[in-house]
């Protein structure tokens, strides 16, 4: 069987890391078994559907490195949606209903006020049908058997259809329910494995009818555990959880994908650049029933973790010119994000004013600034040369020996290697910071 799975996200907003987390484990799911990762693009709604988010969700998923195999979008196949609904109509499972929504909200609460079910009550064949009233479609299910399925991470369900009510599955002016057609596009791309957010765990039950109803096996299913934030639902901060606002802050997509591939999952979130280990050991029986938590203070963790492992030539497009690979690699265990980078230009080149000196620490300094004229090759080692000098000169030692220095340098306490820093700034530069 090749497996093919999709992404199905409508355009009516950002992806942010609930969503973006569902595509991950789709396209792991296909890469893991060298099959296909479709984008369906559902925007059935073309009132909330917006090209920019169409273009934003094709963008992010670049970003992510989740590249996909072919994309279609619902609102280009209403004909098929037509054609299989007609079929499904003469078969009698789709059927007219009349109801106004005034109706089925009294009905529902005369039903919950027995405490009955609110489960929506067919009408007799020969019900009148009310003139000049366009109908709304409903999906009539078949109530003789329960529906069932071995979800690949909820384990054995099942359903009873009689307590479900028959889906609507078209409004009243033409326009589509989600449920049907995204039943035909599956069927119609060969999907093998639905993953997605356990929100939609009694739709598939509908869904698993749907597809007998069009003559089709249904695809596997996987509902995953929603995310939630540490201080409960997510679906309140979700904007600032958006891809462009995790760029912004300096987030790393290879951050994401190490935590999100993992995150509510057994395995440990190992903060890895390449996701191929991650796709290589996926397996939805890890994956927890219970709500994944989602830490930005874990993510900025998993990110510094990642800047760390990256190579020059991985972020030079994103670093200031006079950030070189030498440089990159002396200041990269001290960032945090890429961007921070940036601040080292003027440790390195200047414009740099030194903190003023305490008293204490002057004769050290000064001690530095002849050491460091002293010295004629610069590139070997001019650090150890320069502490050793200032150490026979002034007898300092330890603290006091190199925290003045690293202050008059650097302007910090603490920070990279000087060892490593120090041939990377000049030396006439070196020489007026601990000129005092
Ligand atoms: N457009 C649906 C959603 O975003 C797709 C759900 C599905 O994967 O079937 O919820």
């Amino acid at each position: 069987m090749t497996v093919i799975t999709r992404f199905a996200p409508s355009p009516t907003g950002q992806l942010h890391v609930g969503n973006v987390r569902t595509a991950l484990h789709n396209w792991m799911w296909a890469r893991k078994h060298g099959g296909r990762f479709l984008l369906r693009i559902d925007d059935t709604d073309r009132d909330r559907s917006r090209e920019e988010y169409v273009d934003a969700i094709r963008a992010d998923l670049a970003w992510l490195g989740l590249d996909v195999d072919g994309e279609a979008r619902q609102s280009a196949r209403f004909e098929l949606y037509e054609r299989e609904f007609e079929a499904l109509k003469a078969a009698g499972r789709v059927y007219a209903c009349y109801e106004t929504p005034e109706e089925l909200d009294i009905r529902r609460k005369i039903l919950l006020s027995r405490g009955l079910p609110p489960v929506y009550e067919r009408k007799p064949a020969d019900a009148p049908v009310p003139d000049g009233v366009a109908p709304h479609w409903r999906f009539r299910l078949d109530h003789d058997a329960p529906i069932v399925w071995t979800d690949m991470v909820r384990g054995d369900q099942s359903f009873d259809p009689k307590s479900m009510s028959d889906p609507v599955v078209r409004r009243a002016d033409g326009s589509w329910l989600y449920l049907l057609p995204s039943v035909i596009d599956d069927i119609d791309m060969g999907i093998s494995h639905v993953v997605r957010g356990e929100d939609h765990v009694s739709n598939t039950a509908a869904q698993i009818q749907m597809f007998a109803a069009l003559g089709a096996a249904p695809p596997a299913f996987a509902h995953e555990a929603l995310l939630v934030g540490t201080e409960g639902k997510l679906s309140k901060r979700l904007g600032s959880l958006g891809m462009a606002a995790l760029r912004e802050q300096g987030i790393e997509a290879a951050a994401l994908v190490a935590l999100l591939a993992r995150l509510g999952t057994s395995d440990p979130v190992e903060p890895v650049t390449d996701p191929a280990p991650l796709v290589a050991a996926i397996d939805f029986a890890h994956f927890g029933r219970a709500p994944a938590r989602f830490d930005e203070a874990e993510l900025a963790l998993v990110n510094q973790k990642i800047v760390h492992q990256l190579d020059h030539a991985a972020v030079a497009d994103r670093l200031p010119a006079a950030i070189d690979a030498a440089r990159w690699q002396a200041i990269r265990p001290n960032l945090t994000t890429v961007a921070e980078a940036a601040d080292w230009v003027a440790v390195f080149d200047g414009p740099f004013a030194p903190p003023p000196a305490a008293e204490e620490d002057r004769a050290v300094l000064a001690a530095g600034a002849a050491a460091a004229s002293g010295i004629d090759d610069w590139s070997a080692d001019p650090w150890h040369a320069l502490t050793s000098a200032v150490k026979e000169a002034t007898g300092a030692k330890g603290r006091a020996l190199f925290l003045p220095l690293r202050r008059a340098l650097t302007g910090r306490d603490h920070g990279p290697d000087m060892a490593e820093l120090l041939p990377l700034i000049a030396r006439d530069r070196v020489v007026e910071r601990l000129s005092v």
